[in-house]
């Protein structure tokens, strides 16, 4: 092996790449012709950088499970992903309410109070019973109103009221409104409503905050 030989193997590596000098290129073909153990070597260097079709196939296979895996994961969580917003969305459709349509459900003419052995009785009928809440509410002197359960002035209150509400779903649901069940809910005596100072019951329709008096004391007795 001689001097040569040394330096050649140094640029053999990079031959074999094809990333050396175009005089190195030469000084190495030159040197190989003639040199069977350089070309020997060269040879050696060519096979360990080409990689086999098998091997390649291989790898390629375990990179395209490795993608149908992630591609799995990924759907899974969009999946779960969606089914999370869409039941999130139906919860809140069921548990939301709103009030009646007062002109829809033609809330002045279904919506009544009658007296019965002097307690007062609070009559939902016709479409209006498809509601799903009644939510009192109070008036006082100065025509405000208030939720049931905030404090209020006791000796400014002088009505109570009642909104009906229904499930935000309920717009999506057919009805007939043909069957629905006649509806009366106890208010509470006449004496009672008089002892707290209750002149009126009416109905509330909180969204054009607007009174429909259904009973006045004095008016009725
Ligand atoms: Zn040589």
């Amino acid at each position: 092996m001689s001097k040569n030989c040394d330096m050649i193997k140094d640029l053999l590596p990079l031959y074999a790449d094809d990333v050396c000098s175009e005089e190195s290129r030469k000084a190495v073909e030159e040197h190989i012709n003639s040199c069977p153990d350089c070309k020997a070597e060269l040879e050696k260097l060519r096979k360990s950088v080409t990689v086999s079709p098998q091997k390649d196939t291989a790898v390629l296979k375990r990179i395209k499970r490795r993608l149908r895996i992630e591609k799995l994961v990924v759907g899974l969580i969009s999946v779960f992903a969606i089914c999370g917003i869409l039941l999130f969305g139906l919860m809140y459709l069921i548990n939301t309410d709103k009030s009646m349509d007062v002109k829809r459900y033609d809330i002045p003419n279904n919506v009544y109070v009658t007296e019965h052995d002097g307690m007062l009785l609070f009559c939902v009928k016709d479409g209006a019973a498809s509601f799903d809440l009644l939510y009192p509410t109070f008036s006082d002197t100065n025509g405000n109103h208030l939720t049931y359960d905030k404090a209020y002035d006791k000796d400014k209150k002088n009505g109570i009221g009642y909104t009906l509400k229904q499930r935000k779903i309920s717009s999506f649901a057919l009805n007939d409104f043909g069957n629905l069940y006649p509806f009366a809910y106890q208010i509470g005596t006449v004496e009672k409503l008089k002892e707290k100072n209750i002149e009126k019951v009416f109905y509330y329709d909180d969204v054009n905050d607007k009174e429909y008096i259904l009973w006045e004391s004095g008016k009725n007795d």
